[in-house]
């Protein structure tokens, strides 16, 4: 039997044990609305105070700046529609990057369709935003700034810090898309000065469909989801009580795991990312060292379609991404290997692979292996029937 080799983390994450323990009380005994005054409902009331406040504590906010979602998506299109309307009177622009995920650029679609102005910024050949591009494109009727934490394709860090700095100067609000970051790599939204921040649980080896919107206090932010007075009034819905309670745990492991993980990951990628650079015809898309993620390798193949190649791979055991999960499907390339100025046809040859908490040596050694070997055959095909 062949192996089986994880290497789409990006895209989403297994849970771990002990997150999938955390929640089994509230798939069984606890089921009581929070709202409600009685014991079991107590219970789930507290379990998610719990939560909220572990998700608090990891990025070094208060408690009661954080708001549950039903993911990174929901997170997203709350900071942008919910601060745009509730800002409107004090301008009409809003400034984002060509890179941001989808749930930011369609959400920003959407606001140009009500009148809102989009500046979407380029980004170098490595994904990175220059700070000095994000000052000139401020005008008297900017309100928002959302330039995303670490990219979901390249695994390009920006530079959030000074971002951020410039935007409190001014006064306008900051938002950052921080699902890939979560988890991963050190938040802290005080000394970051972030104003809102998005985060999703399945990509921290928790739940799908639940993650959290950071709102500093007193940002103004519209409610999306209109309805009870579930968190303090502005987002409604009886709470997904499980999920919760499993991001909670789900955060606190990745919090404690993090600075270990984070060597280990950095490692394992750069012996990868060495490994296929070996193979002639191939381009590393995104920053190196520590501008990038972690657990990030893309790559391009000159003579390759990238999708014969994840075929290939699939054959192998292997589960890896070209392009986004996203848009994967869509015969498009890339927005954000067209934004750092491949070729079509080279962002055409891409492959993500992104590693994570299971992934081990031999598990790189092995997909290194298999690609150059995957490589070499479409390429050999391609001679024959030309
Ligand atoms: C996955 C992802 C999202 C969407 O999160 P969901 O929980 O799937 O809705 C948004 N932004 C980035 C950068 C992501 O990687």
């Amino acid at each position: 039997m062949s192996r089986e080799v994880y290497m789409d983390h990006a895209a989403t994450t297994y849970m771990k044990e002990e997150v999938i323990e955390e929640m089994k009380p509230y798939l069984t005994d606890y089921f009581g609305n929070p709202s409600s005054i009685y014991k079991i409902s107590r219970k789930t009331k507290m379990a998610i105070d719990e939560s909220r406040m572990r998700i608090a504590q990891t990025i070094n906010a208060n408690a009661d700046e954080v708001y549950f979602t039903a993911g990174g998506s929901e997170a997203d299109n709350w900071a942008l529609k919910g601060t745009a309307l509730a800002n409107k009177d004090r301008g009409n622009h809003i400034i984002t990057t060509a890179i941001e995920h989808h749930a930011i650029l369609h959400s920003c679609k959407y606001l140009e369709k009500l009148g809102f102005e989009v500046t979407y910024l380029p980004v170098n050949e490595f994904g990175i935003v220059n700070v000095e591009d994000v000052k000139k494109a401020i005008t008297n009727k900017t309100i928002l700034v959302s330039i995303m934490f670490a990219n979901n394709e390249i695994g390009s860090i920006q530079s959030i810090e000074q971002i951020g700095s410039i935007c409190r100067n001014k006064k306008i609000i900051f938002h950052t898309d921080a699902v890939q970051a979560v988890g991963s790599v050190p938040i802290d939204v005080k000394s970051m000065n972030i104003d809102l921040l998005s985060m999703a649980s399945h990509k921290f080896y928790g739940p799908k469909g639940i993650g959290a919107l950071y709102m500093r206090k007193g940002i103004k932010v519209d409610n999306l989801i209109h309805g009870g007075a579930q968190e303090r009034a502005k987002r409604a819905g009886t709470e997904n009580v499980m999920a919760i309670a499993g991001m909670g745990k789900a955060i606190e492991l990745a919090e404690q795991n993090m600075n270990e993980e984070r060597k280990r990951l950095t490692y394992l990628r750069d012996k990868m990312i060495k490994g296929l650079l070996n193979i002639p015809g191939t381009k590393l898309n995104g920053a190196e060292g520590e501008n990038r993620l972690p657990g990030n390798v893309n790559i391009s193949f000159e003579s390759v379609d990238g999708d014969t190649l994840l075929m290939l791979l699939d054959s192998e055991g292997i589960c890896a991404s070209s392009g986004s999960a996203c848009s994967a499907g869509a015969l498009e390339p890339s927005h954000v290997l067209m934004a750092i100025g491949l070729k079509e046809d080279l962002a055409k040859g891409s492959l993500r692979l992104t590693l994570g908490y299971k992934t081990t040596e031999e598990d790189v050694d092995y997909t290194v292996k298999i690609i150059e070997e995957a490589v070499n055959k479409i390429r050999d095909n391609k001679k024959k029937w030309k």
